[in-house]
C-alpha cells in the first residue's frame, strides 16, 4: 500500500517518513486509534516504505518485487497476528495463519476493514476474537528465524487488545530481547487494555480522526454524494471512516431501531422520565454489536433532523411517511443540541468499545438526552 492511498493522516505520513529517513526505527510500535481513522494502512504503507529500494522522499515505488508482495502480503518476512477464534470447520487452537488468506483477501479489500467485519468474513461473528499463547508461541518461532530476503522482518499485530495474559507476556518478552532487524508495529483501538509493561516498550503513535475535509472528498467520490451531504456525514462520523460508511448505507435502509428511537425523543422532549429509562434498560439488554447498531442509527437520525431544522430535507432521506415527524421533531429540538447529541452518542459508542457496564452507558446516554433535548 502507498502513503499517497491512505486518506488523510499527512502529519503521521511526515512522523515516519522522516523517521525511515533517519533509520531510527523503534524496535516495536503501537499505532492506537478509534476504528476507521487508518492505523492499519499507516502501518502497511510504512513497512512498504521501509523495504522498498526505490522509495523517493514521499512514498514508496509500488512497482519493485518487494513492494508488490508487501502490497498483496504474501512477503516471506512480513508476518500477520489478529485476532481470530474457532468455527465449526476449524481446529480447536485457531492461530492467524489458519485464517490468513481471508485475511489477504479482506484487507487487500479494505485495509480500513472493522473487527466486526473481518470476524464474519472469517465466519466467527458470534465470538469475540483473541490472540492466544499458540500464536505468541509462533510468533517467537517466526521472527527467530532469519530473514528469508536478507532483509528486515516485520510482525503487524492488528488489536492488540484481544492478546490473552500468557500471550501479553510471551510478547513481552520478545520485546525485552528483540531480535536483529525485527520490527514490531502493534495497532491498538483499545490501548488502556493493553499490559503497562508492553506499553512502556513501545514507541506509541497516536492516530487521530481523519480531518473533515479530508474525509469529505474521499465520502464524496466514494458514494457519489453532493459535497455538503459528503462533509455533513464526515462530520457526524467523528473522522472515522468506517463509521461514515456504515452511516450512509445505514441511511439508506429502514431502521431497525424506529420504535425505540422514536420513543426516546418523543420521551425526551415530552419530558417523560419513566418511559426514557424503559428505553434504555432495553437497549442495555441487547448485545454489544446491537448497541453498537443501535447508536448508529440514532447518530443518523440526528442527522436527519437536523438537516430538515437546517432547510436541507432534500439532504435528510426520511421515508415519506415519516416526513411529518421529522418535520416536528426539528422544529420542537434546540438547535444547541445536534453537536452535544453527537457527542454524547460518540462517546456511548466508545465506552462500548472499552466494554463499560452498558446499564451506565445508556443510563448515562438517556440522562444526557433527557436533559438536553
Ligand atoms: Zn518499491
Amino acid at each position: 500500500m502507498h502513503f499517497s492511498s491512505v486518506t488523510g493522516q499527512e502529519g503521521i505520513k511526515e512522523q515516519l517518513i522522516k523517521m525511515a529517513s533517519s533509520r531510527k526505527i523503534p524496535h516495536a510500535m503501537l499505532f492506537t486509534e478509534e476504528q476507521g481513522f487508518g492505523a492499519l494502512p499507516l502501518v502497511l504503507s510504512f513497512v512498504q516504505y521501509l523495504s522498498c529500494p526505490n522509495r523517493s522522499e514521499h512514498d514508496s515505488c509500488g512497482t519493485c518485487p518487494s513492494c508488490s508482495k508487501i502490497s498483496k502480503m504474501i512477503h516471506p518476512d512480513l508476518h500477520f497476528v489478529f485476532p481470530v477464534n474457532t468455527t465449526s470447520g476449524g481446529g480447536s487452537k485457531p492461530v492467524s495463519d489458519n485464517f490468513i488468506t481471508t485475511w489477504r483477501e479482506s484487507v487487500s479489500a479494505d485495509p480500513y476493514l472493522t473487527e466486526q467485519e473481518f470476524y464474519e468474513k472469517c465466519g466467527i461473528e458470534n465470538k469475540l476474537g483473541n490472540i492466544s499463547v499458540a500464536e505468541a508461541s509462533s510468533i517467537f518461532r517466526k521472527l527467530s528465524m532469519t530473514a528469508f530476503e536478507g532483509g528486515n522482518k516485520y510482525m503487524v499485530v492488528w488489536l492488540a487488545e484481544r492478546m490473552n495474559q500468557e500471550a501479553s507476556n510471551k510478547l513481552l518478552k520478545l520485546m525485552e530481547e528483540p531480535p536483529d532487524k525485527t520490527f514490531l508495529f502493534l495497532v491498538s483501538q483499545s490501548p488502556d487494555r493493553i499490559l503497562t509493561t508492553i506499553l512502556s516498550r513501545c514507541r506509541i503513535v497516536k492516530v487521530p480522526p481523519v480531518d473533515v475535509k479530508t474525509l469529505a472528498t474521499r465520502l464524496e467520490n466514494d458514494f457519489r454524494l453532493e459535497p455538503a451531504d459528503a462533509f455533513l456525514w464526515a462530520r457526524i462520523s467523528g473522522g472515522s471512516i468506517s463509521r461514515a460508511r456504515r452511516l450512509i448505507s445505514e441511511s439508506t435502509e429502514s431502521s431497525a431501531f424506529d420504535s425505540l428511537i422514536t420513543s426516546l425523543i418523543n420521551s425526551s422532549l415530552s419530558k417523560d422520565l419513566s418511559r426514557v429509562i424503559m428505553v434504555w434498560e432495553e437497549v442495555a439488554q441487547l448485545s454489544r454489536e446491537k448497541q453498537k447498531e443501535f447508536c448508529y442509527n440514532l447518530l443518523e437520525y440526528i442527522r436527519r433532523i437536523y438537516m430538515i431544522s437546517i432547510g436541507s430535507p432534500g439532504l435528510s432521506f426520511v421515508p415519506a411517511s415519516r416526513t411529518e415527524t421529522f418535520r416536528i421533531w426539528a422544529s420542537r429540538i434546540n438547535p444547541a443540541f445536534f453537536e452535544k447529541g453527537i457527542e454524547h452518542i460518540n462517546a456511548a459508542l466508545g465506552d462500548i468499545e472499552r466494554n463499560v457496564n452498558s446499564k451506565y452507558i445508556f443510563a448515562d446516554l438517556g440522562n444526557r438526552f433527557f436533559l438536553s433535548l
